[in-house]
């Protein structure tokens, strides 16, 4: 397939790592950010393939993951209602909320429909003019501007039976909130490619500079992450701590504008809070004043909701490179993908998803072994 299988190549992997493992000469620790990364590292095990002295630890980079539990709840509430059409992409019908999830309300007879695009949603509220159409407004910002597009063409077609549930996050605040945290261990990131095709990477070389820290914008395929951990490297090994961007097949330095300025045009940055790991200022996206009656949680009065995670889940030590999924005491036990207690185990993209997939109780042995070790 063009530009992925060119991207898979055995015998070039091996080449960067040997490569990787001739560069090195002290330990690493390089956090990527997507979740997308972290499944294909996990699936392709890229990180088998590097030196021991160079470890990749997980990042906050999955939308699913960091979705707050308050806010599945919110979106449960919400769907639950007789007069709503809930409009969702599939993979946060499975994410359990307090008590239930949105499958569950689907099954008790809940309007919830899968979506591939929230344009779709809006096409549902046109041909539902009795109904409230809702739909599920989650992700990092890539997913930003099409979900500003739909609420930009409802305000323009004058569509006011949709609007949004919205839980959008942005990376470098993340980063910075991870820098910043005593039990840090990440000295070089991985950036998420999607991510700086939206929004360039023009955002990330003062957070370099402040922490001292390579930042590299880097691709999804196992060459794609094995180029940018050598860059990354290289960088450390250096003493350096710059921008650079290892996706130069789809990442511009200033991003995509037009995209930009719709998200600038419907949405404002907000503090957000984030699962596992509590609120972080500055770090999201609410719809401004001009497009606030297309906010769900005023229209369906759940913005007040809070909830408390399970105990056992250490996702949000996962979700901040400190730990690994296998360290923790539920994986594979009391939490699997079938009954999944955190969200990086029931998403995909998740960390802990993609290590029971791939690994399955191999995972936790290792975590136990390294911890003994
Ligand atoms: S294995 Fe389950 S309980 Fe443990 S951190 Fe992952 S999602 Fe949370």
């Amino acid at each position: 397939m063009k530009f992925v299988d060119e991207y898979r190549g055995a015998q070039e992997a091996q080449t960067y790592a040997r490569a990787i493992a001739r560069l090195t000469t002290r330990p690493w620790t390089i956090m990527e950010v997507c979740g997308g990364q972290t499944h294909a590292i996990v699936k392709f095990g890229v990180d088998e393939l590097l030196p021991k002295e160079v470890e990749l630890v997980h990042g906050p980079g999955c939308p699913v993951c960091v979705t707050p539990l308050e806010l599945i709840d919110k979106a449960i509430e919400i769907a639950s209602r007789p007069e709503v059409i809930f409009c969702s992409f599939g993979d946060m019908l499975r994410v359990p909320g307090s008590s239930s999830d949105l499958l569950v309300v689907k099954a008790n007879g809940g309007d919830v429909r899968i979506v591939y695009s929230p344009m779709d949603a809006l096409k549902i509220a046109q041909a539902n003019p009795a109904k409230k159409v809702v739909f599920f407004a989650v992700g990092f910002e890539t997913t930003a501007p099409a979900n500003a597009m739909a609420v930009f063409q409802a305000h323009e077609q004058g569509i006011e039976n949709f609007s949004i549930l919205v839980s959008h996050v942005l990376v470098p605040p993340a980063m910075e909130a991870i820098l910043s945290s005593s039990i840090n261990r990440v000295q070089g990131f991985l950036a998420a490619g999607h991510v700086c095709t939206i929004m360039g990477y023009n955002e990330y070389g003062p957070i370099a500079e402040k922490y001292h820290v390579p930042i590299v914008v880097t691709g999804f395929e196992p060459l794609d992450i094995l180029q940018g951990v050598y860059m990354c490297v290289k960088q450390l090994e250096e003493g350096r701590a710059e921008v650079e961007n290892q996706y130069t097949r789809s990442v511009r330095q200033e991003g995509n504008i037009p995209a930009q300025q719709i998200i600038s045009e419907v949405f404002r940055i907000v503090p957000r809070k984030w699962r596992g790991v509590g609120e972080i200022p500055q770090s999201g996206l609410g719809l401004s004043s001009k497009y606030q009656r297309f906010d769900a949680e005023e229209i369906f009065g759940v913005a007040d909701y809070t909830a408390e995670e399970s105990p056992d889940c250490i996702s949000g030590l996962v979700l901040q490179g400190v730990k690994k999924p296998g360290e923790c005491s539920a994986f594979g036990t009391s939490c699997t993908p079938e009954h999944p207690l955190g969200a990086t185990m029931v998403s995909t993209e998740g960390a802990c998803a993609a290590y029971y997939r791939y690994r399955g109780l191999r995972a936790r042995a290792v975590a136990i072994a390294g911890r003994e070790g």
